[in-house]
């Protein structure tokens, strides 16, 4: 019984981040799209690295995202991308060590 269940959200056709049915606008998360360049991270890391949601194709969720959410997906992962690479060379140019956060902030 259980299982069924499972198999029925498993099996539906919608996006399974925002629950939308458009169907011509989905598309197998596990698959290579079309839209995708040829180094791009798989859809399930971008995810578990924006947002920390783990997608795993046998964990019976929907197999299945919408245009719009990949293309969401796709800038948070840039914008994460991005701002882990800024700070990394500001951090190179300041000299910047840990912060010790045992000390009292006036102390540090
Ligand atoms: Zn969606």
């Amino acid at each position: 019984m259980m299982e069924d269940r499972a198999n029925i959200l498993r099996e539906m056709k919608v996006c399974r981040f925002c629950l939308s049915n458009e169907e011509r606008e989905l598309s197998n998360i596990y698959d290579r799209h079309p839209s995708d360049s040829k180094q791009s991270v798989p859809i399930p890391l971008q995810i578990m690295a924006c947002v920390s949601i783990e997608v795993f194709s046998n964990d019976g969720m929907p197999q299945l995202i919408c245009s719009s959410c990949r293309k969401l997906t796709a800038q948070a992962y840039l914008f994460k991308s991005n701002c882990k690479k800024g700070r990394r060379c500001a951090q190179s140019l300041s000299g910047y060590r840990t912060v010790d956060q045992t000390l009292p902030a006036k102390d540090r």
